[in-house]
Protein backbone atom coordinates (compact mmCIF):
# COMPACT_ATOMS: atom_id res chain seq x y z
CA UNK A 1 0.00 0.00 0.00
CA UNK A 2 1.03 3.11 -1.31
CA UNK A 3 -0.14 5.23 1.33
CA UNK A 4 1.00 8.93 -0.36
CA UNK A 5 -0.54 7.59 -3.43
CA UNK A 6 -3.84 6.61 -1.47
CA UNK A 7 -4.23 10.31 0.01
CA UNK A 8 -3.69 11.67 -3.25
CA UNK A 9 -6.29 9.70 -5.20
CA UNK A 10 -8.77 10.05 -3.01
CA UNK A 11 -8.62 14.14 -2.61
CA UNK A 12 -9.40 13.99 -6.21
CA UNK A 13 -12.13 12.11 -5.98
CA UNK A 14 -14.18 14.21 -2.65
CA UNK A 15 -15.57 17.33 -3.08
CA UNK A 16 -13.53 20.70 -1.78
CA UNK A 17 -15.70 21.35 1.21
CA UNK A 18 -15.75 17.67 2.66
CA UNK A 19 -13.30 17.30 6.05
CA UNK A 20 -11.29 14.24 6.13
CA UNK A 21 -10.31 13.08 9.25
CA UNK A 22 -7.73 9.79 8.18
CA UNK A 23 -8.30 7.06 11.24
CA UNK A 24 -4.86 6.19 12.39
CA UNK A 25 -6.25 3.68 15.41
CA UNK A 26 -4.10 0.83 15.34
CA UNK A 27 -1.35 2.33 13.25
CA UNK A 28 2.27 2.97 13.79
CA UNK A 29 3.49 6.05 13.98
CA UNK A 30 5.47 5.66 10.42
CA UNK A 31 2.58 5.01 8.42
CA UNK A 32 0.92 8.10 10.24
CA UNK A 33 3.77 10.35 9.43
CA UNK A 34 3.56 8.62 5.87
CA UNK A 35 0.02 10.43 5.66
CA UNK A 36 1.36 13.56 7.34
CA UNK A 37 4.27 13.93 4.34
CA UNK A 38 1.68 13.98 1.97
CA UNK A 39 -0.38 16.85 3.39
CA UNK A 40 -2.73 15.28 5.60
CA UNK A 41 -3.13 16.74 8.94
CA UNK A 42 -6.23 15.65 10.13
CA UNK A 43 -6.32 12.85 12.02
CA UNK A 44 -8.96 10.12 14.08
CA UNK A 45 -8.47 8.11 17.48
CA UNK A 46 -11.17 6.22 18.98
CA UNK A 47 -9.16 5.03 22.05
CA UNK A 48 -7.79 7.65 24.86
CA UNK A 49 -4.63 5.74 25.45
CA UNK A 50 -3.59 5.45 22.18
CA UNK A 51 -4.06 9.35 21.06
CA UNK A 52 -2.61 10.81 23.79
CA UNK A 53 1.10 8.40 22.92
CA UNK A 54 0.51 9.19 19.42
CA UNK A 55 -0.30 12.89 20.45
CA UNK A 56 2.96 13.14 22.08
CA UNK A 57 5.12 11.72 19.23
CA UNK A 58 3.53 13.19 16.23
CA UNK A 59 4.01 16.65 15.08
CA UNK A 60 2.31 19.26 16.82
CA UNK A 61 0.56 20.77 14.15
CA UNK A 62 -1.45 18.02 13.52
CA UNK A 63 -5.63 17.75 14.33
CA UNK A 64 -6.76 15.33 16.34
CA UNK A 65 -10.09 14.17 16.64
CA UNK A 66 -11.70 11.58 19.04
CA UNK A 67 -14.34 9.54 17.03
CA UNK A 68 -14.85 6.57 20.03
CA UNK A 69 -16.27 5.84 23.15
CA UNK A 70 -15.55 8.76 25.44
CA UNK A 71 -15.77 7.87 29.47
CA UNK A 72 -16.15 10.61 31.98
CA UNK A 73 -13.18 10.19 33.51
CA UNK A 74 -10.50 9.77 30.86
CA UNK A 75 -12.06 13.81 28.90
CA UNK A 76 -9.15 15.41 30.93
CA UNK A 77 -6.03 13.83 29.18
CA UNK A 78 -7.35 14.37 25.59
CA UNK A 79 -8.80 18.14 27.02
CA UNK A 80 -5.95 19.75 26.25
CA UNK A 81 -5.35 19.30 22.79
CA UNK A 82 -8.29 17.20 21.08
CA UNK A 83 -10.13 19.20 18.52
CA UNK A 84 -12.66 17.47 18.02
CA UNK A 85 -14.85 14.74 20.20
CA UNK A 86 -17.86 12.85 17.33
CA UNK A 87 -18.57 10.78 20.10
CA UNK A 88 -20.79 12.96 22.74
CA UNK A 89 -23.50 10.87 23.88
CA UNK A 90 -24.71 12.55 27.17
CA UNK A 91 -25.06 16.18 29.04
CA UNK A 92 -23.19 14.54 31.69
CA UNK A 93 -20.15 13.93 29.70
CA UNK A 94 -20.65 17.42 27.53
CA UNK A 95 -20.21 19.22 31.20
CA UNK A 96 -17.35 17.42 31.61
CA UNK A 97 -15.53 17.91 28.36
CA UNK A 98 -16.49 21.46 28.96
CA UNK A 99 -15.02 21.93 32.65
CA UNK A 100 -11.69 20.52 31.38
CA UNK A 101 -11.49 22.80 28.22
CA UNK A 102 -12.25 25.49 30.50
CA UNK A 103 -9.49 24.47 32.92
CA UNK A 104 -7.17 24.41 29.53
CA UNK A 105 -8.44 27.89 28.51
CA UNK A 106 -9.81 25.71 25.78
CA UNK A 107 -12.98 25.65 23.15
CA UNK A 108 -13.82 21.89 21.93
CA UNK A 109 -15.84 21.51 19.41
CA UNK A 110 -18.09 18.18 19.61
CA UNK A 111 -21.08 16.94 17.48
CA UNK A 112 -23.89 14.83 18.65
CA UNK A 113 -23.22 10.96 17.85
CA UNK A 114 -26.61 9.60 16.87
CA UNK A 115 -27.80 6.50 16.90
CA UNK A 116 -28.72 5.41 13.30
CA UNK A 117 -27.89 1.39 12.89
CA UNK A 118 -30.19 -1.10 12.98
CA UNK A 119 -28.30 -3.67 14.60
CA UNK A 120 -26.97 -3.38 18.51
CA UNK A 121 -25.09 -0.93 18.52
CA UNK A 122 -23.69 0.51 22.09
CA UNK A 123 -23.85 4.36 21.71
CA UNK A 124 -25.16 7.04 20.59
CA UNK A 125 -28.17 9.24 21.10
CA UNK A 126 -31.75 8.81 19.60
CA UNK A 127 -33.53 12.14 18.75
CA UNK A 128 -35.37 12.72 21.24
CA UNK A 129 -32.64 12.43 23.85
CA UNK A 130 -30.55 15.33 21.49
CA UNK A 131 -33.56 17.42 21.41
CA UNK A 132 -33.71 16.98 25.46
CA UNK A 133 -30.17 18.32 25.59
CA UNK A 134 -30.04 20.87 22.93
CA UNK A 135 -33.08 22.47 24.54
CA UNK A 136 -31.66 22.01 28.26
CA UNK A 137 -30.66 25.16 30.19
CA UNK A 138 -27.79 23.16 31.58
CA UNK A 139 -26.25 23.40 27.58
CA UNK A 140 -26.33 26.96 27.35
CA UNK A 141 -24.39 27.34 30.18
CA UNK A 142 -21.33 25.42 28.81
CA UNK A 143 -19.31 28.11 27.11
CA UNK A 144 -16.16 26.11 26.46
CA UNK A 145 -17.59 23.42 24.32
CA UNK A 146 -18.84 24.50 20.61
CA UNK A 147 -21.82 22.20 19.85
CA UNK A 148 -20.85 21.47 15.43
CA UNK A 149 -23.57 19.04 14.25
CA UNK A 150 -23.95 15.66 14.44
CA UNK A 151 -21.96 12.10 14.14
CA UNK A 152 -23.31 8.71 12.79
CA UNK A 153 -22.20 4.88 11.48
CA UNK A 154 -24.96 2.89 9.59
CA UNK A 155 -25.15 -0.81 10.03
CA UNK A 156 -22.10 -2.74 8.87
CA UNK A 157 -23.92 -4.53 6.13
CA UNK A 158 -23.49 -5.39 2.50
CA UNK A 159 -27.46 -4.05 2.33
CA UNK A 160 -26.45 -0.41 0.51
CA UNK A 161 -30.15 0.54 0.24
CA UNK A 162 -30.27 0.32 3.74
CA UNK A 163 -26.83 1.87 4.52
CA UNK A 164 -28.10 4.78 2.29
CA UNK A 165 -31.52 5.26 4.40
CA UNK A 166 -29.58 5.23 7.36
CA UNK A 167 -27.35 7.65 6.51
CA UNK A 168 -30.29 9.26 4.99
CA UNK A 169 -31.63 9.71 8.20
CA UNK A 170 -29.00 11.21 9.64
CA UNK A 171 -28.91 14.12 7.32
CA UNK A 172 -32.67 14.59 7.77
CA UNK A 173 -32.20 14.97 11.31
CA UNK A 174 -29.26 17.39 11.29
CA UNK A 175 -31.07 19.63 8.73
CA UNK A 176 -34.62 19.40 10.90
CA UNK A 177 -31.64 19.98 14.25
CA UNK A 178 -30.22 23.18 12.96
CA UNK A 179 -33.94 24.65 11.12
CA UNK A 180 -35.35 24.61 14.52
CA UNK A 181 -32.61 24.98 17.30
CA UNK A 182 -29.38 26.60 15.22
CA UNK A 183 -31.26 28.42 12.27
CA UNK A 184 -28.97 31.66 13.72
CA UNK A 185 -26.14 29.70 14.33
CA UNK A 186 -23.32 29.06 11.94
CA UNK A 187 -21.00 26.24 14.01
CA UNK A 188 -23.59 24.08 13.78
CA UNK A 189 -23.11 22.68 10.32
CA UNK A 190 -21.34 19.73 10.13
CA UNK A 191 -21.97 16.36 9.79
CA UNK A 192 -20.22 13.44 10.14
CA UNK A 193 -20.75 10.60 8.04
CA UNK A 194 -18.77 8.05 5.93
CA UNK A 195 -16.34 5.41 6.60
CA UNK A 196 -14.04 3.36 3.97
CA UNK A 197 -17.00 1.43 3.05
CA UNK A 198 -19.84 3.98 2.47
CA UNK A 199 -18.03 7.34 2.35
CA UNK A 200 -19.68 7.67 -1.51
CA UNK A 201 -22.83 7.14 -0.23
CA UNK A 202 -22.35 9.59 2.78
CA UNK A 203 -21.17 12.44 0.43
CA UNK A 204 -23.83 11.85 -1.91
CA UNK A 205 -26.17 11.87 1.47
CA UNK A 206 -24.65 15.68 2.64
CA UNK A 207 -21.84 14.17 4.37
CA UNK A 208 -19.02 17.34 5.62
CA UNK A 209 -16.64 14.91 7.16
CA UNK A 210 -15.57 11.30 6.39
CA UNK A 211 -14.09 9.10 8.55
CA UNK A 212 -11.54 7.27 6.95
CA UNK A 213 -8.95 4.45 7.56
CA UNK A 214 -8.51 1.30 6.03
CA UNK A 215 -9.23 2.59 2.65
CA UNK A 216 -6.01 4.49 3.13
CA UNK A 217 -3.88 2.14 5.01
CA UNK A 218 -5.39 -1.24 4.49
CA UNK A 219 -6.86 -3.45 6.73
CA UNK A 220 -5.86 -2.91 10.59
CA UNK A 221 -3.55 -5.30 12.35
C1 LIG B 1 -12.48 2.82 12.66
C2 LIG B 1 -13.47 3.92 12.52
C3 LIG B 1 -13.63 4.57 11.29
C4 LIG B 1 -12.88 4.22 10.03
O1 LIG B 1 -13.23 2.96 9.55
P1 LIG B 1 -12.65 2.39 8.16
O2 LIG B 1 -13.62 1.34 7.78
O3 LIG B 1 -11.29 1.85 8.48
O4 LIG B 1 -12.58 3.51 7.20
C5 LIG B 1 -14.56 5.61 11.23
N1 LIG B 1 -15.28 5.99 12.32
C6 LIG B 1 -15.14 5.39 13.51
C7 LIG B 1 -15.96 5.86 14.65
C8 LIG B 1 -14.23 4.33 13.65
O5 LIG B 1 -14.11 3.74 14.84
Amino acid sequence: MDIKENINALKISLPQYLKLVLVTKTQPDEKILEAYNAGQKIFGENKVQELITKASRLPKDIEWHFIGHLQSNKVKYIAPFVSMIHSVDSLKLLQIINKEALRNNRIVDCLFQMYIAQEETKFGLTLDEIVTIITSSELKELKNIRMKGLMGMASFTENKEQVRSELRFLADTFKKLKEKYYHDDDNFKELSMGMSDDYTIAIEEGSTIARIGTLIFGERM
